[in-house]
């Protein structure tokens, strides 16, 4: 079984614990906090073996009465993989520590990509991850446009791809964050960050992207269109698409007209935590003209890049290759409806 750490057990964090732990391969070897809260609780009521993430700060969960199994430095160095879900900038702050002990580690995607050997996405670049000391797991907007690029550039080849980001405020839990009553461009400038951090993943694509952020917490949205090189109808897309282990179409039928739907649809099928994995693609978007394909997909941020971590766990470890990861993946979180 592949010993597994995780330091940052927040948002991101505690999904990738739960989908390690439902894996036959792999076991949490321990998950690491930096204070005790609900969250260092409800590790513990799990049974994670539970590692003060600051040795400064470790009395404070003897002192609430959280049982804790030893610092950050004994989890990193008896585990096979990390995976650091700390906020944006701290996984930079913490590269050190894996490296002393020579454990390879996992980012998110809010750390910078000149941080890492490899920015990973499962559909798109397993093979790079192999042996990579350090791999950043790209953001929940790339993992998104990433598995929508991999298929349409295989069968089609892509002139170039144009892509409005209307992003989420904050996750449901984050007060702080907003607009509460505003739909802000985000960045102001145009392209936005988000084109060159999918070219992390496809070096040569021609992407442009637009970002707002407006006042919701559920999911992202993009409108997305992507000049085909090569003949398609939308059928065939669709088709294509369907085929995607990670793309969930949202059929008419459904009903299903925004975020709140595809949250309770989620709820209903009784995903843990209400999680969608997979890019949601209202299939009646599916158009193509003159080339030119459009369509709407939703992502969500919260849990979309959770089975990418998975992969990447064993692409760093060598022990699987892509296609048989993202089966074993797949089957043991209970990916696709
Ligand atoms: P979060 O704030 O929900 O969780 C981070 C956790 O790390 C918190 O529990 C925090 O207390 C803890 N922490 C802070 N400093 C630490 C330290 N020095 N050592 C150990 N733990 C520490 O954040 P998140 O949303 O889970 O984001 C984590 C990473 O994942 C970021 O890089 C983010 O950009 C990326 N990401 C977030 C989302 C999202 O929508 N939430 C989606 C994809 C990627």
């Amino acid at each position: 079984m592949l010993q597994v750490g995780i330091n940052g057990y927040g948002t991101i964090g505690k999904r990738v614990a739960d989908a390690v732990r439902a894996q036959p391969d792999m076991e949490v070897a321990g998950v690491a906090k930096t204070r005790p809260n609900f969250e260092a609780e409800a590790a513990v009521r799990k049974g994670y073996p539970l590692y003060a993430a600051v040795e400064e700060r470790a009395d404070r969960f003897d002192a609430a009465g959280i049982e804790r199994a030893g610092i950050v430095d004994e989890l990193v160095e008896r585990v096979e993989v990390m995976v650091d879900a700390t906020p944006s900038g701290i996984g930079a702050q913490n590269k050190s520590l894996y490296e002393e002990h020579g454990t390879p580690a996992l980012y998110q995607g809010g750390e910078d990509a000149d941080l890492v050997d490899v920015s990973f996405n499962a559909r798109a670049n397993f093979t790079e991850a192999g042996g990579a000391e350090h791999v950043r797991v790209v953001s929940c907007n790339t993992t998104g446009l990433s598995r929508l690029v991999a298929p349409l550039e295989e069968a089609y080849g892509i002139e170039k791809v144009r892509a409005t980001l209307v992003r989420r405020g904050g996750d449901p839990a984050q007060s702080s964050r907003g607009p509460i009553n505003d739909v802000l461009p985000d960045p102001r400038t145009i392209p936005s960050h988000h084109g060159p951090d999918v070219q992390t993943i496809f070096p040569g694509l021609a992407i442009d992207t637009l970002g707002l952020k407006v006042p919701a917490t559920l999911m992202h949205t993009h409108a997305v269109n992507v000049s085909l090189d090569g003949a398609a109808t939308a059928t065939e897309v669709r088709e294509l698409l369907a085929d995607e282990s990670r793309v969930f179409l949202v059929e008419e039928g459904m009903a299903i007209d925004g975020a709140g739907g595809l949250k309770e649809f989620a709820l209903d099928a009784d995903r843990p935590r209400g999680d969608l994995w997979e890019n949601c693609i209202w299939s009646e978007s599916i158009t193509v003209e003159d080339g030119d394909l459009y369509l709407f997909q939703a992502i969500h941020q919260e849990s979309d890049v959770v089975p990418e971590n998975v992969d990447a766990i064993r692409a760093v470890a060598g022990t699987a290759d892509a296609a048989e990861s993202i089966a074993t993946t797949n089957e043991a979180l209970g990916m696709g409806f």
